[in-house]
């Protein structure tokens, strides 16, 4: 059986390597993440070209995402890199305060309305919700707090308001400039930190694309204004990120699982992609292998219906990138095994379709879950058939056959769909047919004698392209 759900994996200095990185593409990596947030525009290049001669000296499409830092909310920096801060203690946070000139009493903030953000009785989290503080007190830019909950406090920390509220808005300058830089290396998704609404993805697809890049975007789901406005925003975008590192801190860790089920949800109704992601596999960062509890998150991801798990600092900066993944793919396996994540559907039984493609491919979904076939063949220009197709829950390989480089990189991120690069030489059917069925002998795909589905779904500039499917016996061709 192949494994359906796809694995995301973080570049880093730890899978700087060409060797390296072809192992953890063996080991099942389906996508690449360059982390905008680390690193400078010539290592994210050199990252990209490496990831491409290691999926070509693969033979395998590796999707490659980049991920905008957004306006994630950071303490300046400390005289002597950190302090420690005792419970009970007072402590400012200060946008007027230097860069370097933080101590025991205050730090200051690289976001200029902190000040007018907030209110005295709010808790501010830092560094991921290890420390706490309470505000007391607001003077001009200085925001005073008592410490609830101390602990080691480093250099450029992250801060979080529980509850959400720090308003800066998604895109910063700097985000402007990497848009380019993901337009200028031809990346396949471009992931946006801490959006808040629908018009933030729409914004950094328009720049995007105003750059000449082609990317999917996805909306990080991080922050509680996002929750509120989930529906426009899974609208709005291609694929949702269930980021839970921010989103844990802003809500609360206690209703963070019960979240991540109703995103995965909603998104997949609404024929969209999603992606959970943060602390996976995180003891795997200093450790050989995973804990249960990682084993039981990764597992309940796959059955909640998630199209894809994904790694951060375990292939970034960990000790053991390429066995991380290979544990993750034991995993989905283990999991997709159970029947939970294999039930009966009921996607969009109650929806009208908007399309002929979407009422075929669901068509070929109800058939194929009903019937004995093996493979689930369609020929694709944009991926759109097989990302209908795989919203449907099933255990039979979707094979999206399309000539496109650049759509075979796409589907891999989708659930149970893989890529065949495939050209239409012939308009006879009998002749398609024939080049259909050598291609998957060929491949290994299937046998003699086994009966696969076959659409021809969303091809544009072929006559009497779609309205059809067809269920076939495969045979020998010639
Ligand atoms: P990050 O986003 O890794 O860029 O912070 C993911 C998350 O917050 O979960
Ligand atoms: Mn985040």
């Amino acid at each position: 059986m192949l494994r359906r759900t796809k694995i995301v994996a973080t570049l880093g200095p730890a899978s700087d390597d060409s060797k390296r990185l072809r192992d953890m593409i063996k080991a099942g990596m389906d996508v690449a993440r360059l982390n905008f947030s680390h690193g400078n525009e010539s290592e994210q290049r050199t990252r990209a070209e490496r990831i491409r001669a290691a999926a070509r000296e693969c033979g395998r499409d590796i999707g490659i995402m980049g991920d905008l830092q957004g306006p994630k909310i950071r303490v300046r920096r400390f005289r002597d890199g950190s302090v420690i801060l005792q419970d009970g203690s007072d402590f400012f946070l200060d946008p007027g305060l230097g860069e370097l000139e933080g101590s025991e009493a205050g730090v200051g903030v690289a976001y200029e309305h902190l000040h007018k953000d907030v209110a005295p009785g709010d808790i501010l989290l830092l560094n991921d919700g290890q420390l706490t503080l309470k505000i007391v007190r607001v003077s001009g830019t200085r925001v005073h707090t008592t410490v609830v909950q101390g602990g080691v406090l480093s250099d450029h920390k992250g801060i979080n308001r529980q509850g959400g509220g720090l308003s800066a808005p998604a895109l910063t300058d700097k985000d402007r400039i990497d848009i380019r830089i993901a337009a200028d290396l031809k990346l396949d998704f471009l992931a946006v930190s801490f959006v808040r609404t629908a018009e933030d993805v729409e914004e950094t697809r328009r720049l995007l694309r105003e750059a000449g890049g082609h990317a999917l975007i996805v909306a990080k789901i991080e922050r509680t204004e996002a929750l509120q406005a989930i529906d426009s925003i899974i609208e709005a975008a291609d694929v949702i990120m269930v980021a839970r590192g921010d989103l844990g801190v802003e809500m609360g860790y206690a209703e963070l699982t019960g979240m991540q089920k109703q995103i995965i949800r909603r998104t997949r109704h609404s024929n969209k992609v999603v992606i959970t992601a943060t602390q996976m596999m995180e003891s795997m960062i200093n450790n050989p292998v995973p804990t249960r509890a990682e084993v039981s998150d990764v597992a309940n991801a796959v059955m909640d219906g998630t199209d894809a798990v994904m790694l951060s600092a375990e292939t970034a900066v960990g000790k053991y990138p390429v066995a991380v993944i290979a544990a993750m793919a034991d995993v989905c396996k283990g999991a997709e095994k159970h029947a939970l994540a294999r039930g009966r559907t009921s996607h969009r039984l109650d929806d009208q379709f908007q399309t002929v493609d979407e009422a075929i491919a669901m068509a070929v979904m109800y058939t194929a879950n009903h019937l004995a076939v093996t493979a689930i063949i369609a020929l694709t220009e944009s991926g759109a058939t097989t990302l209908w197709m795989s919203r449907i829950r099933s255990d039979i390989p979707i094979y999206a056959f399309t000539p496109h480089e650049s759509t075979s990189r796409r589907v891999s991120l989708y659930r149970g769909v893989y890529p065949v690069s495939f050209r239409i030489e012939h308009n006879d059917p009998r002749q398609l047919t024939e080049d259909i069925f050598s291609t998957l002998l060929k491949h290994k795909l299937v046998r003699e004698g086994d009966l696969v589905i076959f659409t021809k779904g969303d091809l544009t500039g072929v006559s009497g392209s779609t309205n059809g499917m067809k269920i076939l016996r495969v045979d020998k061709p010639g």
